[in-house]
């Protein structure tokens, strides 16, 4: 399952960079682009899935955001936002496959719990 790996993936990132505090964490937030191939309910249910199988993250809460795809037209030397899986200019009708946001699937926000001194 693509989802599955995917989270997989984010777990494995997080325990990289933070270890143990992994467990402090209280929300990861994901930013995917239209275009990453991930759709924010299935990756969703792959991850509430995953932490009921690992009870040391189970009190962890995901947000996914999801990114418009923008690309960029050579003719205006400008980015325009993609609607509809349309690559061509609001402006001058020139389509483009240059992408400039959308690919993107990344950690975007990590929040540690608050500890209570
Ligand atoms: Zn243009």
């Amino acid at each position: 399952m693509h989802e599955l790996s995917i989270v997989k993936d984010i777990f494995d990132t997080l325990e990289e960079h933070y270890d143990a505090k992994v467990e402090d964490i209280q929300q990861v937030q994901v930013t995917a682009g239209l275009l990453s191939n991930v759709q924010p309910v299935l990756i969703q249910n792959a991850f509430d899935a995953f932490i009921t199988d690992h009870p040391y993250y189970r009190e962890m809460e995901l947000e996914v955001l999801v990114n418009d795809i923008i690309a960029h037209c050579d003719h205006c030397k400008k980015d325009f936002q993609v609607r509809y899986h349309k690559f061509v200019c609001d402006d001058c009708g020139t389509p483009s496959a240059n992408i400039v946001q959308g690919n993107e699937l990344f950690i975007s926000k990590v929040i540690f719990k608050q500890k209570e001194h």
